[in-house]
């Protein structure tokens, strides 16, 4: 049955659940979200569904089993061997042994498949907690222990609906996703980037053999120029493609305020190409995906909800939802003294600018061969 109205997929794992404190990822991002979408009146028994743990087997269609009995060891004994941590990068190049370090990507992995099984027949899915674009089949990467992107988009193909196409807004290029579906022509995978960052791959004549676009964009990246790659070539590729389904990955790191990238994005960028993609085509999975500023993440994210639903934001946030956003804490020196309208609103300033000839040229060649 054709879900009537968006699902928002969350989970208490998330909860106090830190990579460790010197980590990025060492902030609240869904608990915060959750709370301020609740505060704000935007959740009910109606559209909250809780993510359940995937099982070994489900993720077995993707990933490694010798890599997730290691993942799940490594929980058990919150330390990996020298082996594990070389063949596996478990506890090595900033994907740390954590206490949820199986049960929560296990988790993101099962909301990701449930919104996958409850969108067959159509419909929106929102699951903030996924979104890890860089897991690898048999390797963590970049925060990354497991690919809910790609074990959703294979429970879409493996219930008949293809073409899917797979849209990625977050700072960093969405190589574990694009790699998954290289040359499988089902499956176009979009990437909008910052150029010559981590992980230095998604350039823009990289095309995975047809199967991938890619945006890799110059720091500064203001709204206006968003607003082109949007209209003027990701819609026009989503439409070419006619796809069954979409899934979005709205990671935040590509906000001004992120600390991990230098793109200069303000929320209402995320929440257009979330309202854009939403009436395109008869199924949407939305996810989060990288953001290392706390207020910066729940604000957007939260935002991504009422876009989904065309809830109002209000410009003046209530006591409920800014009592959230004030209990927040950073370690970073912007967390020292945040300015008040990280508390008191969700929506940002816009960020508007001049639509750079780089950018111009991106939209232009990812569109040759397409309607050349
Ligand atoms: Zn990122």
């Amino acid at each position: 049955m054709r879900l009537q109205k968006p699902v928002f997929i969350g989970s208490e794992i998330y909860r106090n659940s830190t990579y460790g404190k010197n980590h990025p990822l060492a902030v609240p991002r869904v608990s915060s979200t959750t709370d301020l979408c609740r505060a704000l009146g935007w959740l009910s028994h109606a559209n909250f569904a809780e993510a359940p743990m995937a099982t070994e087997a489900q993720v077995a269609r993707f990933h490694d089993p010798a890599y997730l009995a290691a993942l799940r060891e490594a929980e058990e004994t919150q330390a990996v061997s020298d082996d594990v941590k070389n063949r596996y990068h478990i506890g090595a190049f900033n994907n740390p042994v954590y206490p949820e370090i199986f049960r929560r990507p296990m988790t993101s992995a099962g909301g990701i498949l449930l919104a996958a099984r409850l969108t067959e027949d159509g419909g929106i899915v929102y699951c903030p907690g996924g979104g890890t674009h860089h897991g690898r089949r048999d390797r963590a990467s970049g925060f990354c222990y497991l690919n809910d992107p790609v074990l959703g988009i294979l429970g879409w193909l493996d219930a008949g609906i293809s073409p899917v196409v797979y849209v990625d807004i977050d700072a960093h290029h969405g190589d574990g996703v694009q790699d998954a579906f290289a040359d499988d022509d089902r499956v176009l995978t979009i990437s909008v980037h910052q150029q010559n960052i981590w992980p230095h791959t998604g350039a823009a004549e990289d095309r995975a053999g047809g199967a991938a676009r890619n945006f890799p964009v110059p720091a500064g990246l203001n709204d206006t120029e968003m607003r082109y790659l949007l209209h003027e070539a990701i819609l026009p590729l989503v439409a070419a493609h006619r796809p069954q389904a979409v899934f979005l990955q709205c990671g935040a790191d590509a906000l001004e305020e992120d600390p991990l990238s230098r793109l200069a994005l303000s929320n209402n960028a995320h929440w257009e190409v979330v309202r854009a993609l939403r009436d395109f085509c008869p199924r949407l999975i939305v996810t989060g995906g990288g953001g290392y500023n706390p207020w910066t993440v729940a604000r957007c994210w939260a935002g991504v909800w009422a876009a989904l639903n065309d809830f109002a934001v209000p410009d003046t946030l209530p006591e409920a939802a800014e009592a959230v956003l004030r209990g927040l804490h950073y370690n970073r020196a912007a967390g020292r003294n945040p300015p008040a309208h990280w508390f008191t609103t969700l929506r940002d300033a816009p960020r508007e600018g001049m639509v750079r000839p780089e950018i111009r040229l991106l939209a232009a060649n990812a569109l040759e061969e397409v309607f050349g």
